[in-house]
């Protein structure tokens, strides 16, 4: 009898401090589910530029400083339009940051020439790597099938978009990137994929993607360790003729 009384009454006072629990973790007011600290930084963004103040400036048309060419390092020899834009030379190779990159928010535009009468991959082909490895597809796609792998806005090889927002050709098109680099352990094993969700002229075309490895012409992804690493853009050496312009970026 003694015993089932205290069976009883430690049930009893599981059941109120279950209550009491769900009462507490019911909230009444308004004020018990608002936080006030610690408030976000502010960004101020440029009423002109439209680019945050706490951004980097990657080129602004007046000069490559913030660049190099990446097989040595050496100046920059793509073509300065003088009317804030960049033109790819042709066989001149890639070009890369001197600045290393891991999470970022990047801001870039590129557009297509006209003049390019190429065909399926040699039709104004670029590429902006994040962290030297992980392309996101530029291409003109107008009248010009491919590979939907390897079209505009693709992750190469990888991941198809979600749409073509392209422009006209000629036209410049926006690309807006957010980029989780991937974490390695101490063996250089991948532990987390690096993520991508890429707005194409404010259109979502990547959606938080997980990007499998190195995004390779010829073979499977690779996932070698690495650690933050340059934005680099492609010569694709036939003459594609892509320009870019007005290229920012946020460290996060
Ligand atoms: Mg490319």
């Amino acid at each position: 009898m003694k015993k089932l009384v205290t069976i009883l009454i430690f049930a009893m006072l599981i059941f109120v401090s279950n209550v009491t629990i769900a009462f507490a973790q019911e909230p009444t007011k308004p004020e018990e589910t608002e936080i006030w600290e610690p408030k976000p930084k502010v960004v101020t963004v440029d009423s002109e530029t439209k680019i945050p103040l706490d951004a980097i400036v990657l080129f602004d048309g007046a000069n490559f400083d913030e660049w190099v060419t990446a097989a040595d390092s050496t100046e920059v020899k793509w073509i300065l339009n003088g009317d804030g834009s960049m033109t790819v030379k042709n066989k001149t190779g890639d070009i890369q940051t001197k600045r290393n990159f891991g999470n970022i928010q990047l801001h870039i535009e590129w557009r297509s020439s006209p003049e390019n009468t190429g065909s399926n991959q040699s039709k104004s082909n670029s590429g902006i790597f994040l962290q030297n490895r992980y392309e996101v597809q530029v291409l003109d796609n107008n009248d010009n099938d491919t590979y939907v792998n390897g079209q505009v806005g693709s992750i190469y090889k990888q991941s198809i978009p979600l749409a073509k927002a392209s422009s006209k050709t000629g036209d410049w098109n926006s690309y807006d990137i957010i980029y989780h680099k991937p974490e390695f352990d101490s063996e250089g094993n991948k532990t987390k994929s690096a993520t991508i969700t890429v707005l194409h002229n404010g259109v979502l075309i990547q959606d938080h993607y997980e990007i499998k490895g190195t995004t390779e012409y010829i073979g499977w992804p690779k996932n070698i360790a690495h650690g933050d690493a340059p934005i680099k853009l492609q010569d694709h050496g036939d003459n594609s003729r892509v320009s870019y312009r007005n290229i920012w970026v946020r460290a996060l």
